[in-house]
């Protein structure tokens, strides 16, 4: 067999990717007709394909690359820790330094005294864990009938089996018997999709107050834990109300309920502060970690706990575990990338200098004729396609037809921006510059136009 490398032609590589890679959350079917884009190098923002286009990634890969692409640093600690040490598990009483250093630092970072890390491989991995470190906790307390674990609609925390229940995606529950027992949503504070004629204020408050509704109907005894996402990502970058997040919070301390923060997405400096909880002012019992952690140079993910979670679930043995938690060139990595984030202050400039352009320029949007609304929130942004800004209609065709159009566009201008129904969506890497963002807003724009003309042509507007 010929070596399958970047020299091979482009639709050789197709074509084997057709015959043998299944990918994720893709029409099998339809990708193989296409053939997918290719992609062979990346350096800061920067992606290049196949065919030598350069591709400014406006979506750090999934969310995940916030340090950019390319650092050698995070390289060599890899390079170096497998030479050093490439195994070994943290079962049956043992340990290394890079788990310890990363726990100890994550400790440091992480607001308040979420103090102790369980690892993970990834984001849903950590989501699961999640769920069984409730369960188990109100157990170890004496109160076994507390399960219940409270979502939202939309919501995204994984495609395992417990990572997928959690999320509101009714997509993803569809297929598989989702959700499993004892895992219950309550509607997002969306209010351009759901908010009718309501204030945006009240409407925060009347969705956070479905939670106090929801525990009164299930009965405070059988609830674990609340788990939402501070800002939902996968969702559309839905920012809530500024009324929506301090009464969830007053419920959760009213009723006793658990409080679990998803920052995968939010983590490591996306919205401009360490964790989306603090720039939310949020007080989570439990974080789950992923992505930024290791600006996805490695897969990691990790549950980060409350010193009195801890303490409860150390009281007896915890039957769970992954092979790979706390892998020591994953740790080692994500520790790198600690430290570069940090050291090169680039949490502190996403939130006083590159976050506000992006914003004023992500807004500037907003004076485009298909272009609703605008949330933006750090380094993460969407704006809403409409036919009608003013009473906020959504589109004759079927929802996400123009979002795809639009997304088409963006990939045919060298952009990539995904589209969440009639969305579009950015979460850069953290290190972009005020020139990349020009370029990314100024193909945004050139897209925006060419969907506008294409669904002039088409009727569709
Ligand atoms: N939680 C959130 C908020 C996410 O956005 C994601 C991934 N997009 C996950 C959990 C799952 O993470 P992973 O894909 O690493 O399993």
């Amino acid at each position: 067999m010929t070596a399958i490398t970047n020299h091979l032609p482009t639709a050789e590589l197709q074509r084997l990717d057709a015959a043998h890679h299944m990918h994720p959350f893709t029409h099998g079917q339809e990708l193989r007709d296409k053939g997918a884009r290719v992609i062979t190098r990346a350096k800061g923002v920067w992606l290049t394909d196949s065919e030598g286009e350069e591709i400014l990634d406006g979506m750090a890969g999934l969310w995940c690359v916030n340090l950019g692409y390319g650092r050698e640093e995070l390289a060599e600690v890899a390079a170096r820790q497998m030479r050093e040490l490439p195994f070994y598990n943290t079962f049956f009483q043992t340990t290394h330094v890079p788990a310890i250093a990363l726990a100890a630092r994550l400790a440091e970072l992480a607001p308040g005294d979420l103090n102790h890390v369980f690892f993970a491989g990834s984001g849903s991995e950590a989501n699961d864990t999640n769920i069984r470190i409730v369960r188990q906790y109100w157990a170890e307390k004496g109160k076994p009938s507390k399960k219940v674990i409270i979502s939202r609609q939309n919501a995204y925390h994984g495609s395992t089996m417990g990572g997928a229940s959690l999320g509101g995606m009714s997509g993803m529950h569809a297929q598989g018997g989702l959700p499993i027992a004892d895992i219950t949503h309550i509607d997002q504070p969306h209010w351009w999709a759901e908010g009718g004629d309501s204030d945006p204020q009240e409407f925060g408050l009347a969705r956070a107050r479905q939670l106090e509704e929801k525990i009164l109907e299930l009965g405070e005894d059988n609830v674990a834990a609340f788990i939402a996402e501070p800002v939902q990502g996968a969702g559309g970058v839905v920012i809530a109300p500024d009324s929506y997040w301090p009464e969830i919070q007053r419920i959760c301390d009213k009723y006793e309920i658990l409080l679990i923060a998803d920052e995968v997405i939010c983590g490591f400096g996306r919205t401009g502060n360490w964790f989306g909880c603090q720039t939310l002012n949020i007080r989570p019992d439990i974080m789950t970690i992923a992505k930024g952690l290791s600006s996805g140079y490695q897969p990691i993910g990790g549950s980060i706990l409350s010193d009195e979670v801890a303490r409860v679930i150390e009281g007896h043995e915890f039957n769970h575990g992954y092979t790979y938690s706390g892998h020591p060139v994953a740790c080692a990595v994500a520790l790198e990338n600690l430290r570069i984030l940090d050291e090169e202050g680039i949490v502190t400039r996403v939130r006083e200098e590159t976050g506000p352009y992006l914003k004023e320029k992500w807004e500037g949007l907003c004076d485009h004729p298909l272009v609703g609304e605008a949330n933006i929130i750090g380094m993460m942004g969407s704006i809403v396609l409409t036919p009608d800004k003013d009473s906020r209609a959504a589109f004759a065709a079927p929802e996400g037809t123009v979002g795809l159009i639009c997304r088409e566009r963006c990939f045919a201008n060298n952009l990539v921006m995904r589209h969440v129904g009639d969305r579009m969506i950015i979460s850069p890497s953290l290190v972009i510059s005020r020139d990349e963002i020009d370029t990314l807003i100024e193909r945004a724009r050139l897209s925006l136009d060419e969907t506008y003309d294409r669904l002039k042509a088409d009727g569709l507007l």
